[in-house]
């Protein structure tokens, strides 16, 4: 028994050394692996977390300026600041820039009948809403409830007062602030939901009003200060506040920080490394982790590449820390001669939270479907290799070298296993813009979802595992080393070990393409036509992706053909056994059709203007400012009233996103709905018209 368990072990931990292959050797995998510290990431976040980082802020600037002075120390090239003017109406590629923010005090006194301190942003600055006013009132309390719809103050007389509201704060100040005249707001608006919200009352939310909005403060509290306040009003307490802001909102600037490895061949491009490095205090795992960690795979390729251990890669690596997807496109608007080189994109947005703490899954997250690319494969590769060695070590004590955990130093990491998997595209942080049709470089994002904590005042350094920061320095760095050394001699290792990949994602879509076959809910022609869209839009997409790695390696045309072969050879057989059971369910003809095909809206052909850049952004949407309020609640993908076939919500986000992606000159309309239904489920034609025509009606696009 004994010695049967040994030879497992044996056969899995050498199975597991060689995981890496064949993007890495074993030698240099272990010299990346070595060389990853969790200690220092964690050393550094514990800087960051004491910073309130909100864009074109002091603060924030105090954060950018520490990680210049370590891109320097850990010796970096070309490690550099620079500063982004923002006014509320300068553009950056199709995005309005925002507005700077400065804050000397903000206290919230409750007055009478008793002397009670709610918040100070001193002391803790989450408890001021970004983008705050100056204001000095004394003033009654009044609960609106939710606040944020017109009902909710029918019967309320709030001018001049303070009012108590939960719901979404923006929408709040609009209505109360703005419409109907009320000093300010006392906010405990509920936390990003997950199926732990509300279960911690004690948390404070960051909030943020609009800074485009000309007046209004608002101070965060928890569910549970709320909550007792309530009660109080409710029994018929009058309670009066005094608030005193000092603070003032306009131009400003953001700063980026960058630095880079020079690679050895300047024409071959370049790899960004990315992060975010606002967000409030402490921000842990939001995003310092972020921030810190692809520090930490500059540190250790920098210190391997400079010691000999590692050869100069072909290619730049360039770091690059600024504010979430504004400081992003900022950055690429002004600099289109980097843009134009970079190739690949590795994005870190939340990647340090211990499982057992903020109920975290670590995830490798796939570009979406317009931007097919081998990335993806390369990152989850690594991530196969941490995981099953982390798995044999916090199962069975087996080597802890391999298992990538941080017990080198006092604050030491956890044993524990890497919760992790690879996911499609999901939005929400700079590889938005990377990913975008019109940036189009592909992002390897790693991001934690869900995080219980996320945006509060307990996303702090005790929900941190420097054993997840290591790994993931680790699964960045790799990744990164492997974007920035490809050549067309790689090639034929490379090739198949993708396309064995492609044939496996291919047998998962092809489940996916028999429920569709079966859905209750589609006719059976109809259910034919979509299960055989899915299966064809896969193909294409994993050809695509073979395509990229080829292209990036400036591999000669065609070097992927004898893959493709055997992909269509796979696909060929399931569509045969996809045309067979829609006959089963009596669909009818040879092939399977649709009824909006021949028509000439689907016939028509969009194609990109000018600016570049996704529609969405942290504070800025693109069709909304151009097309104003009313029209844009038009937008029957955009309103959930009009959809009723999206079930997620934000899922019509991802329509759009992708539907512009899409948009190439060259595909038409249906095409294009062919390719977001594959995606994220069968779309109706009519839907995607009326949003290319709100985006021709933007100038985003053109009908050719
Ligand atoms: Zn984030």
């Amino acid at each position: 028994m004994h010695n049967l368990r040994l030879s497992i072990f044996l056969i899995l931990a050498s199975f597991s050394l060689l995981a890496q292959e064949p993007f890495l050797s074993t030698r240099e995998w272990a010299a990346i692996r070595d060389e990853s510290s969790g200690a220092a990431p964690y050393e550094n976040l514990r800087f960051l977390t004491g910073l309130h980082r909100v864009p074109a802020t002091p603060e924030f600037d105090q954060a950018a300026q520490f990680m210049l002075q370590k891109a320097r120390e850990y010796g970096l090239s070309d490690a550099h600041s620079e500063q982004f003017p923002i006014d509320g109406s300068k553009t950056y590629g199709l995005m309005r820039s925002y507005l700077g923010w400065n804050v000397d005090a903000g206290t919230l006194w409750e007055v009478s009948p008793q002397h009670l301190l709610l918040g100070d942003w001193k002391t803790d600055p989450i408890r001021l809403a970004d983008y705050s006013r100056s204001a000095d009132v004394t003033a009654a309390l009044v609960d609106v409830g939710n606040g944020a719809s017109e009902e909710d103050y029918r019967s309320k007389d709030v001018r001049g007062k303070i009012v108590l509201a939960d719901g979404m704060l923006a929408r709040v100040q609009a209505l109360t602030v703005i419409e109907h005249g009320a000093a300010g707001i006392v906010s405990d608006m509920p936390n990003q939901t997950t199926a732990w919200s509300g279960l911690d009352p004690t948390l404070v939310r960051w909030g943020h009003l609009d800074a485009r909005q000309p007046s209004g403060f608002a101070f965060m509290i928890s569910r549970q200060t709320a909550q007792s306040l309530r009660v109080r009003l409710q029994a018929g307490d009058q309670i009066t506040l005094h608030a005193e802001v000092k603070a003032t909102v306009g131009p400003a600037h953001w700063t980026v920080i960058s630095a880079t490895i020079p690679g050895s061949d300047p024409a071959a491009g370049e790899v960004v490394y990315s992060c975010h490095l606002d967000h409030e205090r402490p921000g842990a795992n939001d995003n310092g982790s972020g921030c810190v960690t692809i520090l930490e795979s500059a540190r250790v390729l920098a210190r391997l590449i400079a010691s000999g251990t590692l050869p100069h890669p072909r290619r730049t690596l360039r770091f690059v820390w600024g504010p979430e997807v504004e400081g992003t496109m900022a950055y690429l608007a002004t600099h289109p001669e980097i843009k134009q080189r970079l190739r690949a994109n590795i994005h870190m947005d939340m990647v340090g939270g211990d499982p057992f703490k903020n109920k975290s899954v670590f995830h490798v997250t796939a570009t979406p479907w317009s931007l097919p690319s081998f990335v993806t494969d390369v990152g989850a590769a690594f991530l196969e290799t941490i995981q099953s060695a982390a798995s044999d070590y916090a199962g069975s004590g087996g080597s802890a070298e391999a298992a990538v955990v941080e017990t080198r130093t006092a604050e030491q990491g956890t044993r524990n296993e890497f919760i992790a998997d690879v996911t499609p595209y999901s939005a929400g942080s700079d590889h938005d813009d990377y990913d975008s049709s019109t940036i189009a470089v592909p992002s390897l994002y790693l991001r934690d979802w869900p995080d219980i904590y996320i945006h509060t005042d307990h996303d702090s350094l005790a929900q941190i595992d420097p054993t997840k920061l290591r790994r993931v320095a680790l699964l960045g760095a790799a990744s990164g080393y492997v974007y920035a050394g490809i050549d067309a001699q790689q090639l034929p290792r490379l090739l198949p070990f993708l396309a064995a990949a492609s044939e496996a994602r291919l047998t998962h879509i092809f489940q996916d393409s028999q429920r569709l076959v079966h859905d209750p809910k589609l006719e059976p022609g109809d259910a034919w036509f979509e299960a055989r869209n899915l299966l064809k839009q896969a193909v294409q997409r994993e050809n695509a992706m073979l395509h990229s790695l080829v292209e990036l390696a400036g591999g000669p045309a065609g070097s992927e053909a004898t893959a493709a072969k055997v992909l269509a050879t796979q696909v060929a057989a399931f569509t045969e056994a996809i045309d067979a059971q829609a006959k089963l369910r009596g669909a009818s003809g040879t092939a399977p059709t649709a009824s909006w095909l021949d028509t000439s809206a689907a016939r028509r052909v969009p194609g990109r203007i000018g600016d570049f850049g996704p529609l969405t952004y942290q504070n800025d949407n693109v069709l909304l400012a151009r097309l104003g309020k009313d029209r844009y609640a038009k937008i029957k993908l955009l309103n959930a009233d009009a959809t009723p076939l999206l079930s997620v919500q934000d899922q019509s986000e991802l329509y759009a996103y992708e539907i512009v992606n899409f948009v190439d000159g060259k595909r038409t309309v249906g095409e294009i709905r062919n390719a977001v239904s594959a995606e994220y489920g069968p779309l109706p034609l009519s839907l995607v018209v009326d949003y290319l025509e709100a985006c021709a009606e933007a100038k985003v696009i053109q009908w050719k």
